[in-house]
């Protein structure tokens, strides 16, 4: 049984290895994943007038597979993620990053599951309400971010199904999306994409970087205004923490946390200040974001942006110089998007912070590998765990 997976190029897959990974994990089907060449010149997509233009370029191979299904960021006009025609299937991912923080390929797995799923013999079942079962019909389309988490059939399902004489095709086909779903959930409740695990580890330099203050290691505190509650346990119980949970023996070095409270009020622009007497003087930077970058900072000569903010500029400080004098780099971004309801006052400001948040992610992202965090006492339990990691191994002794 052929199935199609055909993806718009600006959604950014690796076709190769979202082929390799279907295939990998599933026994009946035969997964073919590749770029779109249809081209859309049409604002939204409108149902039926899309579908049957598109299905009339499908070439005759596509037609006679089983199904096929196209994945774009190009809108539903009545803003669905999918409406079906012939053996063709559509899906929409547009606003995809304001419904969930995982990836677009962990998606198109969902979508490709919880439609097969649909296709199982007699599966009538259907959910108005999400409980996060292949079955949700996704009215309010945040729940496909619960969806994917648990990528599961809810009891009542499962039993149904069970029940359920099924045809020896369907029978595989359900093998099959149990693997796929296992998959799903493995990698999203933990925010991974699932192409993860076939990614290559980033090079990291063998040469041991050496503490400004012997015995000592002194990190900054580097975020913008919206995590207060996240700064304030950083700055106060992290040292005390650092010390009561053994890594400080473990790991042979003293934690001293800074923060640009630490400064007495004095002349001068903040970002050059904060700069020239604490960022320079660390031994890491830790960077912590939620749902926006902060302002810019500017240059004092000629008035233009000199970084897209503060907290960008102290961590770009970091992760831009790759000698081992300047302070090592570590980044956390909280896991949840801010999700803001399109009838809210302040929809397109939380939007466009959001997006150039988004926008900064992305330009470090070969740079450093940064790690999701879900609440502030996460956040502290694992930035003590990964200091105590960063100063055993890149730090001499
Ligand atoms: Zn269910």
């Amino acid at each position: 049984m052929r199935i199609n997976i055909i993806i718009d190029e600006n959604l950014e897959v690796d076709y190769d290895k979202l082929e390799l990974l279907f295939n990998k994990h599933s026994k009946s089907i035969d997964f073919k994943v590749y770029k779109n060449e249809f081209s859309w010149d049409e604002e939204y997509i409108v149902y039926p007038r899309t579908h049957e233009k598109i299905y009339e370029s499908l070439s005759k191979e596509e037609v006679n597979s089983y199904i096929n299904f196209i994945f774009t960021d190009i809108q539903y006009i009545n803003n669905f993620f999918y409406e079906g025609h012939e053996n063709l299937v559509p899906f929409s991912l547009f606003d995809w990053d304001y419904l969930t923080n995982l990836p677009i390929e962990n998606g198109i797995l969902f979508f490709t599951t919880t439609y097969l799923a649909r296709l199982l013999e007699n599966a009538d079942n259907r959910h108005y309400e999400n409980i996060g079962c292949v079955y949700d019909f996704l009215g309010d389309k945040r729940g496909v971010d619960d969806g994917m988490r648990q990528a599961s059939f809810c009891k009542n399902c499962l039993e149904s199904l069970e029940q359920e004489v099924l045809s020896e095709e369907d029978e595989k086909l359900l093998e099959d999306l149990k693997l796929l779903l296992d998959l799903l959930s493995t990698s999203s409740k933990w925010n991974k994409s699932i192409l993860d695990d076939i990614k290559k580890e980033p090079f990291q330099t063998n040469k041991k970087r050496k503490a400004i203050t012997e015995k000592e290691i002194n990190v900054v505190i580097a975020s913008p205004g919206d995590l207060i509650e996240e700064r304030e346990l950083l700055i106060d119980k992290l040292e005390r923490k650092f010390r009561t949970d053994k890594h400080e023996e473990l790991c042979k070095h003293r934690l001293k946390v800074h923060g640009w409270e630490d400064l007495a009020s004095q002349n001068g622009y903040p970002q050059d200040v904060i700069n020239e007497r604490i960022i320079k003087n660390m031994d890491i930077v830790l960077a912590v974001f939620k749902h926006k970058l902060g302002s810019p900072t500017i240059n004092q000569e000629t008035g233009k942006e000199r970084f897209p903010s503060g907290t960008a500029e102290e961590i770009l400080f970091a992760i831009d110089n790759k000698n081992t004098d300047s302070p090592l780099g570590m980044v956390y971004f909280y896991s949840k998007p801010p999700a803001p309801s399109f009838e809210a006052e302040n929809y397109n400001k939380l939007k466009s912070e959001w997006d150039r948040l988004k926008a900064f992610k992305h330009s470090i992202g070969n740079k450093v590998i940064y790690k999701p965090f879900t609440s502030k006492e996460e956040l502290i339990e694992i930035a003590s765990k990964d200091l105590m990691k960063n100063i055993s191994e890149l730090f001499e002794k």
